[in-house]
């Protein structure tokens, strides 16, 4: 009987627990079980809802190819192969714990894309920012981390005639909440991070520079000033 009871309490708390990761991260919870969130595969390592048409399941295992194929092309092959849970209508994306965004990496081992992100730049995006944590023992300053994003997803919106106007060398946001914080007040600070991160990528022999500053951070060498 008293086992009973200590067996029974071991269970709520342990209920508890995983109830509270759920509510704290439900992102976390919905990417690691997608079924657990009522959603289906519909491709290698590729969720959506249930009940999608032919079109709208060739639409997704399409983006998810050429998402791939862009970050594996940027970065000579892929170290990560984050898992990919699309959702085409709010009501699914509400459930798996997503915002406002487009599109979002989950701990690094997961991407998210809303209705609204549902193309291969936001996938290879997002997938460029696992790939690129994948292969970094430390940290990067956050307009480089998104500056290559954009480089590697070649998104329209922030690239080609965005990148015209000369680089005026001014700081750009180091930490996450600073990156936050200029975004919202103005998203064109993607494409001064993009632009700054192209240039140096084009004076230094292209997507191999990116790597050889990856290998250079991971002997422990300070971020350097990008030229
Ligand atoms: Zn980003």
């Amino acid at each position: 009987m008293r086992l009973r009871w200590i067996a029974a309490g071991i269970v709520v708390v342990l209920a508890a627990l995983v109830g509270g990761l759920a509510f704290a991260y439900p992102s976390a919870a919905a990417t690691t079980c997608p079924g657990c969130y009522g959603l289906t595969r519909v491709g290698d390592g590729l969720w959506s809802e249930r009940g999608l048409t032919a079109a709208q399941q060739d639409q997704l295992i399409g983006l998810a190819t050429e998402a791939r194929r862009r970050v594996g092309d940027f970065y000579g092959g892929r170290e990560s192969d984050p898992r990919l849970v699309a959702c085409f209508t709010d009501d699914c994306y509400d459930r798996v714990g997503g915002g406002g965004e487009k599109g979002i990496a989950v701990l690094n081992r997961a991407v998210m894309l809303s209705p609204r992100g549902l193309d291969a730049v936001i996938a290879s995006h997002e997938m460029s920012h696992v790939e690129l944590h994948q292969r970094l023992d430390g940290d990067v300053p956050q307009w480089f981390d998104e500056g290559l994003a954009v480089v590697v997803s070649g998104d329209p919106r922030y690239l080609g005639e965005h990148c015209r106007r000369p680089d005026d060398g001014t700081a750009l946001p180091a930490t996450l909440p600073a990156w936050l914080e200029a975004a919202s007040a103005d998203q064109q600070v993607y494409s001064r991070a993009a632009c700054r991160v192209s240039r140096w990528l084009d004076a230094n022999g292209g997507p191999p520079a990116a790597l050889e500053l990856i290998d250079r951070l991971n002997r422990g060498e300070p971020f350097p000033a990008l030229r």
